[in-house]
């Protein structure tokens, strides 16, 4: 199968993470495993109805009755409805791995735009959060933001060499 979070080729479905970019696929291995069975499930329900299929022709050779018809009639529909049901199943699973796909993309993504909006500021001596609001959001009204970020609960008071953080948006 592939990853769907960097289209890794050939990853082995027992495997837990990707080798590659280390994402979770056991949701997907399940998903595999599943449509395995409902490809078993199709095949045993095919040879089921060759079977009944052939027993039914059998049984209107020997009596040529036409309850006999009538019955042949009512299993092929059954079995026509069986296979709707199966299609609609594997449908699903269809539609089901692809918001997987795309909640694995969407996640990628926002960690991403995490990692590039975090900073790190070491306070240097005369400096205050006013000031490393401006200097980083643009504005010193920001600095309440920045000590709830940092649980400071007294934003007057920090110290030369301190480090904060700053989560600015994009
Ligand atoms: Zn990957």
């Amino acid at each position: 199968m592939e990853c769907p979070v960097c289209h890794r080729q050939g990853i082995d479905s027992l495997l837990q993470k990707c080798p590659e970019c280390g994402a979770d696929l056991t949701p997907l291995g399940r998903i595999q495993k599943l449509r395995q069975r409902v490809k078993r499930n199709y095949t045993l329900m095919l040879s089921l109805i060759v079977i009944l299929v052939i027993a039914n022709l059998i049984g209107i050779f020997q009596y040529h009755s036409s309850t006999s018809l009538t019955k042949t009639k009512l299993l092929s529909d059954s079995v026509t409805q069986l296979i709707q049901v199966n299609q609609e199943l594997s449908d699903s699973l269809n539609i089901l791995k692809d918001s997987l796909q795309k909640l694995f993309v969407a996640q990628k993504e926002y960690s991403k735009t995490e990692e590039s909006t975090t900073l790190e500021h070491i306070v240097v001596k005369g400096e205050s959060l006013w000031k490393i609001a401006e200097k980083y959001l643009g504005d010193g009204s920001l600095y309440s933001k920045i000590a709830r970020d940092n649980f400071l609960s007294d934003p007057s008071q920090i110290a030369e060499g301190q480090k904060i953080i700053i989560h600015k948006n994009p």
